[in-house]
C-alpha cells in the first residue's frame, strides 16, 4: 500500500499597523521595553471596549484580494474562550463563521511546474502577550516573565486547504506568501521575528483516495528550513505508526524541537466547542458595499509571480536573476527606471541603435544584480540617479570603460552623485585603446617577464593570461582587454 501526506498550513501574520487591534496603543513589535506600550483595553481591564482597527480589517481584505479570494459581505468578531496567562481577559477576539476572507488561491510554482493551492479562509484576532521563560545558572527559573506590548496586536490568520504533497510545497507556499505580504505592504513576514509564524497540519491517507484522517497539529514553527524538517519528521513517524496499527485516531498538537529535529506529543487538541465561540457582544456586525470591496481589489499592485513573469517575457532576463528582483523590490524598481532611462537616452554623448535595447536590458540587470546589491537598500540613501546609471550601462556596452573599473565609477557615482562620463575622465578610467599606448605596455611586460615568455613558448599557454593581467594592471585597468590580447599574441607568435 502506497501512502500520500495531506499537508495544511495555518498562517498567522503579524500586521505592521501604527496602532494595536482594539486600542490606540502604539503596534511597536518588540521594539520597545517590555510592558512601556500598554492600556486598560489590551491589558483586558473590566470595564474597557474595544475600538477596531480599521486599516488591519482593510489589510486583511487587501491580502485576500492578493490571493483572489472572495472577500466577504458581512462579517463580525467572535470570542475564542480559553485560559493563558498571556491572555489578560481569558479570551481572544477571533473571527470564527464569518471571516472577512473567504476561499481562494495561490499559485506554487513545483519543479517548474504551476500548482494553485486552495486558500480556506483569511480571518483578523488579536495576538497574545509573549512569555518569556528565563533560565538561571541552575537551570529554567520558577517564574515566567510576561511583555503585554504584544498583547492585542493586529494577527491574520491565514489558513489553506489541506492541498499540499510535501515539505518542499509548504516551504515554497510560504515564501511565495512572504514575497506577496511584502509587495502588498501589509507586513515584513520575517518568520525568524515572529512576524509570520506557522502551524503545519498532516496525515496521512493511501495514495488516490479522498479520506481524511485525523491530523497532527505542529505549532509554531519559525523557519522555512523548520517547516520542511518538522513535516519530514512528521510524516516518517506517521508512515511507521500506520503500518504497524493503520491511520491516526485523534487530533493531537506536536512541538518541534529544532536541536534534535524530531516533533513531540503537547496536548490532545481542543475541538472548536472547548473554545465555547460566540459573537463578540462588544462590536457589531459590520457591512461593506459591493463598491468599497471593488476599490480593494483594485488596489493590488502587480504581484511577484506576475512581475517575474513580465522581467523574463519584456526584458529577458534569466529565471534566476528576476527571482532576485523579485526578491529585492527597490533593486526591482531601480532596474526598472534604468531601462526606461536607457530608452530615453539619446544626447550627444551616447548613441543607441535600437537593436542595441535588448542587449543593453540585460547588461544593465547584470550590472546591478553584481554591483547595487548592498547599495540599494531599504533606510539608505541612493546617490546614483537611474539617468546617470543608464548612462553608465551604455558606457559599458560600447566598450568606452573596461568592465574591471565599473566598481570603481559606481562607488564615486555613490559618493558624488555625479554622472559617469566625468567620473571616468576625472579618475583616467576611459578604456586605452590607442595602439601606441598599448604596445609599449605589452613590449615592457613581455622584457620583464622572460620566464613567463619561455613557458608560453615551451606550450604552457596560461601563461598568456599572467602577462593579460601584468599589463591590466599596469593600465590601472584601463587597457581595452581584447586588444591587448591580440597584441600579445601577434608578439608571442
Ligand atoms: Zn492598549
Ligand atoms: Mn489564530
Amino acid at each position: 500500500m502506497k501512502l500520500e501526506a495531506v499537508i495544511g498550513l495555518e498562517i498567522h501574520v503579524q500586521l505592521k499597523t501604527k496602532s494595536k487591534m482594539f486600542c490606540s496603543c502604539a503596534n511597536i513589535l518588540g521594539e520597545a521595553p517590555p510592558n512601556t506600550a500598554i492600556c486598560p483595553i489590551c491589558m483586558g481591564y473590566p470595564g474597557t471596549l474595544p475600538v477596531p482597527n480599521k486599516t488591519a480589517i482593510e489589510w486583511t481584505q487587501k491580502t485576500g484580494a492578493a490571493l483572489d479570494c472572495v472577500l466577504a459581505l458581512e462579517s463580525k468578531f467572535d470570542r475564542k474562550s480559553y485560559f493563558y496567562p498571556d491572555l489578560p481577559k481569558g479570551y481572544q477576539i477571533s473571527q470564527y463563521d464569518q471571516p472577512f476572507v473567504g476561499s481562494g488561491l495561490i499559485d506554487l510554482v513545483v519543479d517548474g511546474q504551476t500548482r494553485a493551492i486552495g486558500i480556506e479562509r483569511i480571518h483578523l484576532e488579536e495576538d497574545a502577550a509573549k512569555n518569556t521563560h528565563p533560565s538561571t545558572n541552575s537551570g529554567q527559573a520558577s517564574y515566567t516573565l510576561i511583555d503585554f506590548n504584544r498583547a492585542g496586536t493586529p494577527l491574520m490568520e491565514i489558513v489553506t486547504k489541506p492541498d499540499l504533497c510535501t515539505p518542499n510545497e509548504a516551504k515554497i507556499l510560504l515564501q511565495e506568501l512572504q514575497r506577496i505580504l511584502r509587495a502588498i505592504g501589509v507586513s515584513d513576514a520575517d518568520m525568524e521575528k515572529g512576524q509570520m509564524r506557522c502551524d503545519a497540519n498532516v496525515s496521512l491517507r493511501e495514495q488516490g483516495s479522498r479520506k481524511l484522517h485525523p491530523k497532527t497539529e505542529i505549532k509554531n514553527l519559525n523557519s522555512f528550513r523548520f517547516v520542511e524538517k518538522a513535516l519530514a519528521y512528521e510524516i516518517d513517524r506517521q508512515t511507521k505508526i500506520w503500518q504497524t496499527s493503520g491511520p491516526l485516531n485523534k487530533l493531537s498538537t506536536r512541538g518541534f524541537d529544532a536541536k534534535k529535529g524530531i516533533t513531540y506529543e503537547q496536548r490532545t487538541k481542543e475541538e472548536a466547542a472547548d473554545y465555547r465561540y460566540f459573537p463578540e457582544p462588544d462590536i457589531p456586525t459590520f457591512t461593506f458595499s459591493t463598491d468599497y470591496l471593488a476599490g480593494i481589489n483594485a488596489g493590488i499592485p502587480e504581484l511577484p509571480s506576475a512581475k517575474k513573469a513580465r522581467f523574463m517575457r519584456q526584458l529577458g532576463v534569466s529565471d534566476q536573476h528576476a527571482q532576485l528582483f523579485v526578491d529585492k523590490p527597490l533593486l526591482a524598481n531601480f532596474y526598472e527606471a534604468v531601462v526606461s532611462e536607457i530608452q530615453q537616452l539619446d544626447n550627444d554623448l551616447v548613441e543607441i541603435n535600437p537593436s542595441e535595447l535588448p542587449g543593453l536590458n540585460l547588461l544593465a540587470a547584470k550590472i546591478i544584480l553584481r554591483q547595487l546589491r548592498e547599495q540599494i537598500l531599504p533606510g539608505q540613501k541612493n546617490n546614483i540617479s537611474p539617468a546617470n546609471f543608464a548612462e553608465l550601462v551604455v558606457l559599458v556596452y560600447q566598450g568606452r570603460i573596461n568592465k574591471s573599473v565599473i566598481s570603481q565609477v559606481i562607488e564615486a557615482m555613490q559618493k558624488t552623485g555625479g554622472d559617469p562620463d566625468h567620473i571616468i575622465q576625472n579618475l583616467g578610467l576611459s578604456q586605452v585603446s590607442d595602439m601606441s599606448d598599448l604596445e609599449n605596455l605589452v613590449n615592457q611586460t613581455i622584457e620583464q617577464n622572460p620566464d613567463v615568455v619561455v613557458k608560453i613558448k615551451a606550450g604552457k599557454s596560461r601563461g598568456i593570461q599572467y602577462l593579460m593581467g601584468q599589463v591590466m594592471a599596469k593600465s590601472g585597468g584601463t587597457a581595452n582587454p581584447e586588444e591587448v590580447l591580440r597584441i600579445l599574441k601577434t608578439k608571442l607568435a
